[in-house]
């Protein structure tokens, strides 16, 4: 998700590129999309190589700056209607994620794949951090514990739906109403597009781990671990539940 400051930036962006859009709509409208939009690739917030030696700098470069910004390509079409929903991208990107079947069906594949990957990732990278690993605190801690017994229980869960995920995907724990789960997506699919919200989630595509792992997922996925940024999804769990 986006951060506030992130989201004042990209409603600036799509400000100053309305003056470029044709017709009634740029006069009617008061976001639009960039051009080169409508997705801004959020800043990681810490160095390539902070997370080594856990995930490596090249791992990071080639998934942050290649992967997550060729998400712009698939999608023209978009910028209509994310214009036309008159929200800030990444909330407008959250409904529509929400409710796949009211997305126009010439672009649902889109919203569904490229979109769900820019949301999936922009949440990925705030839930990484140096030294992390530690475990979740306060509210999170006891739901946790209530849960899977333990963190070694939840981790040997979540490891387990990780690394049980055929191809392409995403392992997450997710806040289903008020309770956790764990669960795995394919490819791009976001937990919101099946009602649920995601809280954590581990990236199990082969390009987020390939370089240095080859095909050992269990092992990217041991090491992932230690680098999960637990103040982020604590506080985004007592957000969430609230
Ligand atoms: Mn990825």
């Amino acid at each position: 998700m986006m951060n506030r400051r992130q989201a004042i930036k990209t409603t600036a962006l799509a400000s100053a590129a309305i003056a470029t859009l044709p017709g009634a709509m740029a006069q009617t409208n008061p976001t639009a999309a960039s051009p080169a939009g409508p997705f801004t690739l959020p800043a990681l917030g810490y160095a390539l190589d902070a997370l080594e030696p856990f995930i490596d700098a090249q791992t990071m470069q080639i998934h942050h700056d290649k992967h997550h910004a060729n998400l712009n390509k698939a999608v023209s079409g978009w910028q209509d209607y994310l214009t036309r929903m008159n929200a800030p991208f990444i909330e407008g990107l959250q409904v529509l994620l929400k409710d796949l079947n009211s997305v126009p069906e010439n672009i649902r594949t889109a919203v569904r794949n490229n979109g769900g990957g820019h949301y999936n990732h922009s949440l990925f990278w705030q839930l990484l951090k140096k030294n992390g690993g530690n475990g979740p605190s306060g509210e999170l801690a006891a739901a946790v514990d209530k849960t899977f017994g333990s963190f070694t229980g939840f981790k040997d869960a979540l490891t387990k739906a990780a690394v049980g995920q055929f191809g392409s995907g995403w392992a997450w724990l997710v806040l289903d109403g008020k309770d956790l789960k764990i669960e795995a997506t394919a490819n791009q699919d976001s937990p919101l597009s099946a009602g649920r919200t995601p809280l954590l989630g581990v990236d199990v595509w082969e390009h987020a781990y390939y370089l240095k792992y080859q095909n050992r997922r269990a092992d990217y996925v041991a090491a992932w671990s230690n680098v999960v940024n637990w103040d982020f999804v604590s506080e985004r769990y007592a957000k969430l539940s609230a």
